[in-house]
C-alpha cells in the first residue's frame, strides 16, 4: 500500500473508445450503410468492407449479479466480450462474425430476454427509481415499467409502429420522466399531512418554506412547538416540500395517483421540441400490474399506430390531427383538468428569493 492518499479523479466520464468493439474502433467515422435484417438486429457495413452485427435486447433494467453474470457469459461466448447499454437501458452485444449472430440470439432468448427495440418499435421504457437514489419518490416506477413492458412485449419485438416510441415513467411528480412520447408520472391529489411532532426535530423550516413553488407553506407554532402550516387553497400538491421535510407526508396509498402525458419534448421528428400535454389524470396507482395505466397506454399506442403517417412521432401526429381529434380517436374523457388556462404564473409562482404569503 502506498502512503500517498488517493484522490478521486474528477475528470468526467471515462473515454468510451476503450470499451468499443475493435471493428467499431477501426472503422470509426467510416461507415458506409446499415440495415436492420430483423427487429432487434442491426448490420453496419464499413467503407473498408468490415461489418459488425448488433443484437439489442430488453432487460429487467435493474440487474442483479445473477443476471449480469448470465449475460456477460453470453457476451464472452458470442460477442467477443463487448457489451453496450443504450440510453434507454437496452443491452446490445456486437459481433463481427456473421455466423455467431443466430446462436447469440438463441442464447439470449433462451436466457429469457426479448430481442427487439430497434426502428419503429416501442423501445425499453425508461424510468427513474427514486427509491434507490432520490428523496422524493411517490411510487415504484420500475414496477410500472415491468408491468407495462410485459403488456407491450409484442410492440418491443416487432417494428410495427409509425416511428419509434419512447415511454417514460417517473416516481415523483416534479422532476424526471417528462421526456417521452408517452410519460406516466405520479400525481398527488391531496396536500401533505404534517406530523407536527417531528417537524421541529427533522426540518429546516426556512428551506421548506422556500421550496414551495406557490408559497403555500408558512411557519407556525403548533402545540407550543415551531412547525409549519399549509394554505391548502394554494397548494398544487406537487410534493416539493417532502424531500426537505419528510414529516410533510404527501405519498398516500389512495390519493397518490398516476397521470399520463403525451407529446414530450423528444416526441417529434420534424418539428420543434414541445411540452407534453396531460391526457389522463387520476389514474389508479394500482400495483402490482397497474392495469388501468396499461390500458390507457395501449389505447394511445393503438390510435397512434392506426392513424399516424409513416415516420410521424407521437408529437408530430398530434400536432397534425389536433388535440380534439386525439381525444376523439383515443376516446379518453376530456375534463376541465386538461385545459391549460392558468395565467397566474408571473404573479404567484415563487420565482424569486422573496417569499410572498
Ligand atoms: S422522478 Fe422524482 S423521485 Fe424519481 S428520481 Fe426523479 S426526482 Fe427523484
Ligand atoms: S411544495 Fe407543493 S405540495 Fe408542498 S405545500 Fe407547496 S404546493 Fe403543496
Amino acid at each position: 500500500m502506498s502512503d500517498t492518499p488517493q484522490y478521486p479523479i474528477e475528470s468526467g466520464c471515462p473515454d468510451g473508445f476503450q470499451y468499443l468493439h475493435p471493428v467499431m474502433k477501426k472503422n470509426y467515422g467510416n461507415w458506409d450503410f446499415h440495415e436492420r435484417p430483423r427487429p432487434g438486429v442491426l448490420r453496419h457495413v464499413a467503407k473498408s468492407g468490415d461489418e459488425i452485427w448488433t443484437v439489442r435486447f430488453g432487460t429487467q433494467r435493474q440487474l442483479g449479479p445473477y443476471e449480469i453474470n448470465l449475460l456477460c457469459d453470453i457476451a464472452d461466448k458470442y460477442a467477443d466480450g463487448y457489451v453496450h447499454f443504450t440510453i434507454r437501458s437496452n443491452m446490445e452485444f456486437c459481433v463481427s462474425d456473421a455466423s455467431k449472430v443466430e446462436p447469440m440470439i438463441a442464447a439470449i432468448e433462451e436466457a429469457g430476454y426479448p430481442i427487439g427495440g430497434t426502428g419503429p418499435s416501442v423501445t425499453m421504457i425508461s424510468h427513474t427509481q427514486g427509491w434507490l437514489h432520490c428523496d422524493i419518490p411517490g411510487t415504484d416506477a420500475s414496477g410500472v415499467v415491468k408491468a407495462l413492458m410485459d403488456e407491450l412485449h409484442e410492440d418491443f419485438t416487432n417494428e410495427r409502429m409509425p416511428n419509434r416510441v419512447h415511454i417514460t415513467t417517473s416516481c415523483c411528480q416534479i422532476n424526471c420522466g417528462g421526456q417521452g412520447d408517452i410519460a406516466i408520472n405520479v400525481q398527488h391529489t391531496k396536500p401533505p399531512k404534517i406530523n407536527h411532532d417531528l417537524v421541529a426535530n427533522a426540518c429546516e423550516r426556512p428551506s421548506v418554506v422556500a421550496r414551495c413553488p406557490v408559497a403555500a407553506i408558512r411557519p407556525a407554532m403548533v402545540n407550543g412547538q415551531p412547525s409549519l402550516e399549509i394554505d391548502e387553497k394554494k397548494c398544487i400538491c406537487c410534493g416539493a416540500c417532502f424531500p426537505p421535510c419528510p414529516p410533510m407526508q404527501i405519498n398516500d396509498a389512495e390519493y397518490s395517483k398516476l397521470a399520463i402525458w403525451v407529446g414530450g419534448k423528444h416526441s417529434n421528428a420534424r418539428s420543434k421540441p414541445m411540452f407534453h400535454k396531460l391526457v389522463a389524470a387520476g389514474v389508479p396507482n394500482n400495483p402490482p400490474r397497474w392495469p388501468e395505466a396499461a390500458a390507457i397506454v395501449k389505447t394511445i399506442l393503438e390510435a397512434y399506430r392506426k392513424d399516424a403517417l409513416d415516420w410521424e412521432r407521437t408529437g408530430d401526429w398530434v400536432e397534425r390531427i389536433g388535440w380534439p381529434r386525439f381525444f376523439e380517436l383515443t376516446e379518453l374523457p376530456f375534463t376541465k383538468f386538461h385545459i391549460d388556462n392558468w395565467k397566474g404564473a408571473r404573479n404567484s409562482l415563487n420565482a424569486s428569493t422573496h417569499i410572498r404569503f
